[in-house]
This record gives C-alpha cells, structure tokens and sequence, in this order.
C-alpha cells in the first residue's frame, strides 16, 4: 500500500506541478495546479501516509522475524499481538490507500480518467485489497475481538472469553494483566486510567488522544454490548448488534498505533539525517497528525478535551505546513525513485513532457491515424451541409 500510494503521489504531484488552470488573481498567468492550497490538501497527506504506511510496515516485518525465531524456540508469547496489529494494520492501510489512490486520479482532473494516466490501473490494485488476503471488515472484528475480551477483564474482572470461544489476543493480556505484568506495546495505553488532560497539540500529545478516543470507543462498545447481553440477547447476537461500534474501536486503535510508529521511527531515524532533510521529515509527520485531528474532530470532542481555539490553531497549523511543504513536494516524490518504466504514465514522468505524451497516446488510436477520419468527408460533412 505503501508503495502504491508513492506511484500514485508521484504521477499527481508532477503533473500538478505541469498543470496550469485558471487565475489566483486578475492578469497574472495561470498558475501551476499544485499552488492551489486544496490540491496541496489533497495530495501532501498521500506522501505522508505513504512515509507512515512503509515504516510501519518494516516495524511489523521486524515483529514477524522476531515470532518467527520465538516459534522455533517454541515461545508464542507474541504471536497473538503480532495478529491483532497485523489485521487491524492491513485493513487501515488498504482502505487509506484507496481512498487515496482516488483523491490523486481526481486530482488530475479529466486526464487523471485516462487509463493511460495509469491511475485507473492503479485503483484498481489497490481496492481489490481491501477484499483479499481477509476481508477488511473481518480483518477489523479480529482486532475487535482481542481488545473486546482484554477491555472487558479489565472493566468487568472476568472475561466474556467462553461464551465467544475463541482463543485470543484479549485473553492473553488480560492473563498477563492479572499477573501484574505490563500489557503489550501496542496495548499499554488502554491500561492508562488518569483523568481528562488538558489539549496538548504536539505530535506527542494528537497520539495520545487518539489513544484515548481508541481507549473510549472501545469502552463505548464494551458497555453497548453488555447492556444488550443484559437484555437478553445471546453473546452473538449482542457481538452482532455492536459490531460497527467494535470495528470503529478497531480502526482508532489502528490510527493512534499508525501515528506513534510513524513517528517514533522518523525520530530515531533523523538522528543520523541532515538538518533540512530532518525538518522535511518532521514537516510530514505533523502535517499527518494535524490532518486526522481534524478528520476526527468529532471522536476528539467526545473523548478529549479539545476546545474551538484549539481546533483554529491546529488548522492555521496545518495550512502553513501546506505552504512549507510546497517547495519540496516534487524533490519528495522525486525520492521515491520510481523509474518512468514502472510509472508507465503519460502524467507523470521524470522529464514532465505531459501534453507530448498525452498527444503520442492519441495518435495510437486507429481512429487518429488521419488528423480528420474519412468518415467525417464520407458521411458527416454531407449530412452537416445538407442541414446546414
Ligand atoms: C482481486 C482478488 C483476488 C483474489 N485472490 C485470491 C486468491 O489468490 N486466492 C484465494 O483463495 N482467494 C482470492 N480472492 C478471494 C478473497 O480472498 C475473498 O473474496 C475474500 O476473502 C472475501 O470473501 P468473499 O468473497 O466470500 O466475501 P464475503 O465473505 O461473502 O463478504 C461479503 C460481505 O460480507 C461481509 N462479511 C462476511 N463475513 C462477515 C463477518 N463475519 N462479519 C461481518 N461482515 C462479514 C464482508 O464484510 C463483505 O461486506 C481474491 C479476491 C479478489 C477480489
């Protein structure tokens, strides 16, 4: 997904930075697209959830060799973690990258429709992956379910674990919690029990507000689905009935892990970067947090404390990493390395030659072999001069 969201960022950034349409302002040329605020809005968040998406994904590499050693020792204690992150992360990350894909295609405006943009092909690659390797909906009920079962040990003390018969995740920290035992990296903040804390707008505090949200709307199903058991229905039924509430609790657990790895690992790697690239990378991360802040700004006015002053300065915030991200936009792309064999699009190769290349595609049709088809002095021009 990674990969496919830097193919897709790189062929809309070049060709918005080709583009040229309408006026900013009276008498002054046209200017390239990629100056318009809305279209930096659209595509500078695939270059950071590509950045995002591929770091985390080398993190959950890492876990899947560090199990895969474990196994052969005969230790599972990770292996549950690694599945709950794993479904949750391959539902996000293909879902995001769709979503994604989209936005650039529609970036390109008509010419983003021409197959011969490549973005078409693309879509469709990725979209189909939101279906196979697991169906995303049962790749986010998987992570629910773990999280339901550990949440409700920790609410309840006991766990609702043989009435959903399933080995999980959930059952396994919850027995760790019941030693004593710290819960796992990717689930430690749902033992975090302190009260409401003031907005903090760092990157270090947007993360730990999506873990509260996480935390809250895990806690917001938790309770649904005992009311309904209480009610009378079965636990399937009840599991059934507060399913959508358990994939949302799934999908923010997600996106708070996304942001918190994303952004441990451009810290650990900047250490050994120059200053400009390094403030480049940090421009990114916090462009990603900002964005989903505010793309989630309903989930934080229930579970935070985030106030309307809060959400003006996170959106002057945002609009001016916009303008700082601006300058670099086509150098980022750029450092994707894709060669134009694999772009393989009219829009966006190397050298910037859109309308050339559009031109070269047209003529391969038949139809454009003459610049008028004969067809036209055969049977239109009659017709036309007899109306006429
Ligand atoms: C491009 C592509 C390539 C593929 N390649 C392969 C391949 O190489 N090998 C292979 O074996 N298969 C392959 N598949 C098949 C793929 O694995 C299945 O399509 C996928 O697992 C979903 O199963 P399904 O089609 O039966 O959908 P269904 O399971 O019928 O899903 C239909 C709907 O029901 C919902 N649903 C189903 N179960 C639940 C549930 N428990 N809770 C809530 N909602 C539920 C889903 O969310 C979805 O909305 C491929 C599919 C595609 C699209």
């Amino acid at each position: 997904m990674a990969n496919f969201l830097a193919l897709a960022a790189t062929v809309a950034i070049r060709y918005a930075a080709i583009r040229r349409q309408s006026q900013l302002k009276p008498n002054e040329p046209e200017p390239q697209i990629l100056d318009f605020v809305t279209q930096q809005h659209k595509l500078f968040i695939a270059i950071a959830t590509s950045h995002a998406f591929s770091l985390t994904a080398t993190w959950l590499w890492d876990l899947y060799s560090k199990v895969n050693v474990d196994l052969a020792a005969g230790n599972t204690n990770d292996l549950p973690e690694l599945h709950a992150i794993a479904c949750c992360l391959k539902a996000v990350t293909s879902s995001d990258a769709a979503g994604l894909v989209e936005r650039c295609r529609m970036s390109c405006g008509g010419h983003g429709y021409m197959l011969s943009s490549n973005l078409p092909q693309m879509y469709g690659m990725v979209t189909a992956a939101c279906t196979y390797e697991g169906e995303n909906t049962v790749m986010m009920l998987q992570t629910a379910r773990q999280h339901f079962i550990l949440q409700d040990f920790m609410t309840r003390g006991h766990f609702i674990r043989a009435a959903l018969n399933f080995q999980t995740f959930g059952c396994f920290e919850a027995a760790k919690r019941k030693q004593g035992k710290p819960l796992s990296f990717t689930m430690a903040y749902l033992s975090d029990r302190s009260g409401p804390q003031k907005w903090d707008s760092s990157v270090d505090g947007i993360i730990m507000s999506f873990q509260r949200v996480a935390a809250g709307k895990l806690s917001s199903a938790v309770t649904s689905m005992k009311k309904y058991i209480k009610s009378g229905l079965s636990t399937e039924d009840a599991w059934n009935k507060a399913s959508v509430q358990l994939v949302a609790a799934s999908e923010a657990h997600c996106r708070s892990f996304i942001l918190s790895t994303y952004h441990s690992e451009i810290r650990r790697k900047a250490a050994s970067l120059s200053a400009p690239l390094k403030a480049v990378l940090h421009q990114l991360v916090e462009l990603y947090a900002i964005y989903w802040t505010l793309e989630r700004l309903g989930d934080l006015l229930l579970f935070t404390s985030i106030t309307e002053s809060d959400v003006s300065a996170l959106r002057h915030a945002y609009e001016d990493l916009l303008e700082k991200i601006r300058p670099n936009a086509v150098g980022l792309v750029d450092a994707f390395d894709y060669r134009d064999e694999i772009l393989n699009s009219t829009l966006g190769a190397y050298d910037g030659r859109v309308y050339e290349r559009l031109m070269g595609e047209a003529l391969k049709s038949p139809l454009n072999a003459e610049s008028v088809n004969q067809s036209f002095y055969k049977y239109l021009k009659p017709l036309m001069q007899g109306k006429l």
